[in-house]
This record gives structure tokens, sequence and C-alpha cells, in this order.
């Protein structure tokens, strides 16, 4: 229960200044139950006074006066609940926008590296799912709760305040009911029920990978094997299900159920054992006038027990609503120091980095030691996953080193303020991914004030000249719409227009591995030329060629530094680079091979 109060109140949290709103709308919600409870008594006056008078109806003068009376409570309470969700939905509204402001205001601080491990469209999906599920809890189900607790509260008071026995008796179907419920959901049935949602969100899953995966299973003509998976997932949630819904909760739901709504089956032995005392007492009206409250009122027992039902289901999606967010917002943030240092040239130095990836058991980089003097070139190589992409990410602050330090111009990055750090260094990576704009907008997002001319400059620059005369509208065409798909090749040259207008001095770049085709990638090789010239230069080359001029090469090998040094030197240093140099001429030469043979 006490969990259950910190996440409304991490909830209340988002809301701000709209706070008080919402326990406006929590207090009217529960003056609008009690006013709703008060015709039950206008009716418990209404009968005594008749049975009083019985059988001669017209001494009872106060009838009229007790309808109006329960007429005025049951619409001024149907009025006041109307204005106590006004303020809920008004708070719940601003709670949800804060929220969404909050996540992208956290989401700016985070380093850019967790969006590649959490695609920012799942990241969005979290958030704006979560924000829209915590409207119905604030506008609704807060309010309800608070309600059904004023009712619960005045359905007790009513319950003893005629006859206490009778109200016992209501009391009983209330109590069975709530103990239903709670087998339901409590002690191992938890477990269970958790069981039969996560079956439940498997298979949802599962569905989706099958529709994914249909292209392929048309193209292999795969047939069984293919829907194993879904198949599996959707046996195991029906077994869940059936173990949930038949098992535990056939019992328990139909004992619930017979409670709420018939109350009645208490309320009349009840009754009957009262009668003969009640009646030997003499005070028969007042018995009747009771029992006939009691019949009426047990409807409303059943009505307060549906709306608890409905309370908890609220809670429970609140809760689910708060892990989507807390997901967004306990995502690691980048800490921007209190007095930034400026850079002083543009040298890159990293000093024993040592960098292990969350969750990873072995660091990806260890102990990781070069430098790069301002204009000059160092390429990283080696083998795949020997840590040269975590290295180059390091640089603009993708992520922050575990231990060591990175250092721009002789400055810790951690100590650059980050708009400073943003502006110097460009990055060019593999999977660089174009926006579904204009490609004038798409050049132009490296550096936003810059002119139409210079775009088209720094594109002439990439050698997209090609590639705008074949668009419709040229630069104003929208990428990725009505068939404008540009090519793996032809996007990378537009990402190296970008770096070349955002005109950065210094460069990390990750080369691609397989360019379309050679046409592409003289070009390419054209424009990384234009970007790099005169600038500080990390690349991560895959071909060897490109390497040849660096000023000094790093070769990574499962995150250690195991060889240092220029060309000339390293591809007779009977080491790794010389094995790697002599593997790429064999490569070479085989193309060229192969390339006469097919003339
Ligand atoms: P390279 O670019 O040289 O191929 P990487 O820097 O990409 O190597 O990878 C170095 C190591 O870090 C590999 O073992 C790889 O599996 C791991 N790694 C890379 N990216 C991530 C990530 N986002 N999360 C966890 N581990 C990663
Ligand atoms: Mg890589």
């Amino acid at each position: 229960m006490e969990k259950k109060q910190n996440e409304i109140s991490v909830l209340l949290g988002y809301a701000g200044k709209y706070k008080a709103l919402t326990f406006l709308g929590m207090f009217l919600s529960a003056v609008a139950m009690v006013m709703g409870m008060v015709p039950y008594v206008c009716i418990w006056l209404a009968a005594r006074d008749l049975i009083r008078v019985a059988p001669d109806w017209t001494q009872a003068t106060e009838i009229a006066k007790y309808g109006w009376m329960a007429f005025g409570f049951a619409f001024g309470g149907i009025i006041v609940y109307f204005a106590a969700l006004m303020c809920t939905h008004l708070a719940a509204f601003r709670t949800a926008a804060n929220i969404r402001k909050q996540g992208v205001a956290h989401l700016m601080k985070t380093p850019l590296g967790f969006f590649d491990d959490n695609a920012s469209g799942f990241l969005r999906n979290r958030l704006d799912g979560g924000a829209a599920e915590t409207e119905t809890l604030l506008a609704h189900n807060l309010a309800d709760i608070v309600g059904t607790a004023a009712m619960f509260i005045g359905m007790l008071v009513l319950m003893f305040l005629f006859d206490w026995r009778m109200g016992a008796a209501c009391l009983v179907a209330a109590v069975i009911s709530v103990a239903a419920m709670f087998t339901m959901m409590g002690g191992k049935n938890a477990k269970l029920m958790m069981e039969y949602q996560t079956a439940q969100d498997v298979m949802s899953k599962a569905g989706t990978e099958y529709v994914r995966g249909i292209p392929v299973v048309k193209v292999f003509q795969q047939t069984v094997y293919s829907f194993k998976a879904f198949k599996a997932a959707i046996e195991d949630y029906s077994n869940k299900a059936e173990k949930y819904t038949g098992g535990v909760c056939r019992v328990p739901q139909s004992v619930n159920l017979t409670a709420t709504e018939g109350v009645f089956i208490f309320l009349v032995p009840a009754v009957l054992l009262i009668a003969p005392s009640a009646l030997s007492g003499g005070d028969f009206a007042g018995f009747v006038t009771n029992f006939a409250f009691y019949a009426v009122f047990s409807a409303i027992v059943s009505t307060a027990l549906a709306r608890i039902m409905f309370a908890a289901s609220g809670l429970m999606l609140a809760k689910t609503a708060l892990a989507r967010i807390d997901t967004v917002m306990s995502a690691p943030t980048l800490t921007v120091a209190d007095h930034p240092k400026t850079p002083r040239d543009n040298g890159v130095e990293f000093k024993d980095v040592t960098f292990t990836y969350d969750g990873a058991e072995l660091p990806a980089l260890e102990r990781v030691s070069f430098k790069v003097l301002p204009g000059q070139t160092v390429a990283l190589v080696g083998p795949s996953g020997g840590g040269k992409t975590t290295a180059a990410s390091l640089i603009p602050r993708f992520w922050d080193v575990s231990s060591g330090s990175v250092e721009v111009g002789g400055v810790n990055v951690k100590e650059i303020d980050p708009h400073v750090l943003t502006d110097r260094v460009a990055f060019v990576f593999q999977n660089t991914r174009l926006f579904k704009t204009t490609v004038l907008e798409n050049v132009r997002a490296a550096r936003p004030e810059a002119t139409r001319e210079e775009v088209l400059s720094a594109l002439h620059a990439a050698q997209c000249d090609d590639i705008i005369e074949k668009l419709p509208n040229g630069i104003d065409t929208v990428i990725g719409s009505n068939g404008t798909y540009l090519s793996g090749g032809e996007q990378q040259r537009v990402a190296l227009a970008r770096a070349i207008l955002k005109n950065a001095p210094i460069i990390v770049l990750d080369e691609a591995t397989a360019f379309a085709d050679p046409e592409n990638e003289a070009l390419i090789q054209k424009a990384l030329k234009t970007l790099t010239e005169g600038r500080t230069v990390v690349m991560i080359a895959h071909r060897l060629s490109t390497v040849v001029g660096a000023d000094n090469i790093v070769v990574l090998d499962h995150g250690h530094i195991v060889e240092e040094g220029r060309h000339e030197a390293l591809a007779c240093g009977g080491g790794q680079y010389e094995r790697m140099w002599k593997e790429y001429n064999q490569a070479v030469k085989w193309k060229i091979a192969s390339g006469k043979e097919g003339a």
C-alpha cells in the first residue's frame, strides 16, 4: 500500500502547480459522492412518514419536500461531480504535458550513445504511452478513488445509522466480495496473474515478428518452421490464461459477483431473524421503514464494490505507466561542468581510457592511450569488435569513459561546455541516418543558420551534384517519400555534406565498409578529402588504402592497442598490421584478377 502512495506522489510531482487542482477535484468528487447518498436518507424519511400515517396518506405532508430534497441532492451531486472531473481533467492534461516536456528535457541531457541501444521510436513510445496512461489515472481514477472512499465511509455510517443488524447483513456481503477479489490478485495468484500478462505481451510481440518475417518466409518457401515461435507463444498464452482464469478466478469471481449483486440474499435472512423480537417490541413502523431503507440501500453496496474494483485496476495501470516513464527518466545523463573550460587547440588525446558498456562483462576499451596533434590524421584499424567505433564515440561524448580521460585541446571533454564540444567535433558514422525532410534541411541540421547558398556549396563539395540533379525538386525534395530514396553511398555523401557545412575543426569518421558501386566510392573519397583537409581527423578505416598516408595508425584488438606507428613501419613490423596489410593486398589482387577475367 505504501508503494502505491509513493507512485501517486511521484505522479503528483509531475503535476507541479496543477497539484492543487487535482486535490480540489478529489475533494469535489468526495462531496459529490456524499451528496449522492442523501436521497437514500430521504427515502428513509419518506417511508417513515408514510408508515406512521398509514393508511391515511393525506397526512404525510412532508413527502413532497423529501422528494424535492432527494432530487436536489441527486442532481447537485451530478453537477459537483462534473465540476470535479473538470478540475481533474485539466490537471491531468497539464500533468501529461509536463511529463512529456520533462522527459524530452531529460533526453536532451542523455548521452547520444543511449539512443543506439534504445531506438528513439521506442523511447518516444514509452514516454508518450506512459504520459497518456497517466491521464486516465489523474482524470478519472484518483477522483474516483477518493469518491469511493467517501462513499464507503458514508455507506458504513448509513449501514449502522438505522439498524445495525440489517447493516451488518449488508456488510457481510461486502466483506465476502472484497475477500474474493483479494484472493484473485494477492499471494501466489499474483504471480500467476503476472505470468498471464507477460505471456500476452510475448504473444503480441511474436505476432509482430511473424508478420515482419512474411517476406522471408515467402522468399525461402518456409512453412511450418516459421510458425514455430508464434505458435509456441499462442499456446503458452492460452495455457497461462486457462490456468489463471479457470484455475484461479473461476470460484472467487463467481463468489464476488454473487455477493455484490445479491446483497439481498444476506439481508432477507437477517430480517427474518430480527422480525419476531422487533414486532413484539411494538415498533412495527420503525422496523418496516428500516427494512425498506436497507432493501433500497443494498444497491449502493454493489455500486461501491464495483467502484473499488475499478479503482484497483486504475492503480495497477498507473504502476505500469509510471514504470514506462521511469525508463525514460532514469536514462543516464551527461554531467555538465559548472565552470566549463575552453579547449586550447584542436588536438585529441586518449589518456589511459577504459570503457565498459552497461551490462557488458569485459571492457570494450582497456587502458587505451594515444594522441592526435592538431591537424593530424590518426587511423584506427583492427579486427571487427576491436573497439574502434567505441573509441570514436567517446570523443563527441556519445558515452563517457569509465576511467581515464578523453581530452580535446588539452581539456577533459567532461569539462567542456557541451555546445562548444558539439561545435568543435563533426562526426560521420556508418549508420548516419537522414531525416525524412528535404535535402536542404537535412544538410542544414548541422548549422541551422546556414544560407541556401552555403548548403549548396557544401553539397557541391561533397560531390552531391548528381544526386540533386536527379531529384524532382532539387534540394527541396523530401527524402524518403514518393519513391525518392537514396542509395547507401548517396546517403553517405549527403551526410558528408552535412559535416562539411558544419565546418568543425575536428572530424571523427567511421568509414563505411561496403559501398554499392565503385563510382560512388570514388566520389566519397573526393568528398572525404575536402572534408578532412587541414583538420584534425580520427578515422576508422576498413580499407587500408585510405590509411597509408595517416600520421599515425593505431591498431586495436580486443580493446587494447596492439601496435601503433606509421604505415611504412607497421607494414613490415611483423605484427598484426603486417598480416592485415598482406591480406588486404591479396584481396585487391584477386579483385583485379577477376576484373581482368571478366573484361
Ligand atoms: P569495432 O568498431 O572495432 O568493430 P566496437 O567498438 O563496435 O568495435 O565494439 C567493441 C566491443 O564492444 C565489442 O565487443 C562489441 O560487442 C561491444 N559493443 C559495441 N557496442 C556496444 C553496445 N552498444 N553495447 C554493448 N556492447 C557493445
Ligand atoms: Mg565499428
